[in-house]
């Protein structure tokens, strides 16, 4: 007559002992994302951010998007060149090849060629990013166009639909450039829409 046995601990099913180099192995790859905030607790790391699963997809799509050549191009076209000279230690004379000429407060840029594009909305020139200081003194290089969806990608009134919509939208909506300040406002304003549904 046979009797099962239970294994004694640290055993495998083959008999041999595991080493302590085997245990240290499968504690560190086979992690339970469920026990990972018990985890962080006790190493005080700090705890895995929850996965959303369709916030990372929306993200990966809109990067993709950038990648696509019509929307690629539909930036690259709108490309005004102009010629930069440094006059003070803030302040750059701007003269574009349309030849509009201004004074731009900017620390930061150095004198010569650079690109521009036109916001669509406030009509004025802007260059694609710019540094800004921080409190802390730190200068920081910020993005100030924006490539915008005329129609949002993501309707304010009735919220995702479906990614068939999703992606049709993202992919083959009509665009514009935006300057911050406006993308900001235009954003503003459908996320209060959004939220009053
Ligand atoms: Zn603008």
């Amino acid at each position: 007559m046979t009797r099962s046995r239970a294994r004694p601990a640290g055993q495998s099913v083959t008999g041999r002992k595991r080493s302590a180099s085997y245990r240290q192995r499968t504690s560190s790859t086979h992690k339970d994302p469920l026990k990972a905030g018990a985890t962080a607790k006790r190493t005080g790391r700090k705890p895995q951010k929850e996965l959303k699963f369709h916030d990372f997809l929306q993200q990966k799509l809109r990067n993709v998007a950038q990648k696509w050549p019509p929307i690629y191009m539909f930036k690259n076209d709108r490309k005004i060149w102009a010629t930069v000279q440094r006059i003070s230690a803030t302040e750059l004379h701007v003269i574009a090849d349309t030849g509009e000429e201004f004074i731009v407060e900017n620390s930061k840029a150095t004198s010569g060629r650079r690109v521009m594009y036109r916001c669509e909305y406030c009509g004025l020139l802007w260059f694609e990013r710019s540094w800004v200081q921080c409190k802390n003194g730190k200068w920081r290089k910020t993005s100030d166009i924006a490539l915008d969806h005329i129609e949002p990608v993501v309707d304010p009134y009735t919220g995702h639909v479906s990614w068939d919509k999703h992606i049709d939208r993202l992919f083959h909506g009509a665009m514009q450039l935006l300057c911050k300040p406006c993308h900001n406002l235009k954003s503003d304003l459908e996320n209060q829409i959004r939220r009053a549904q």
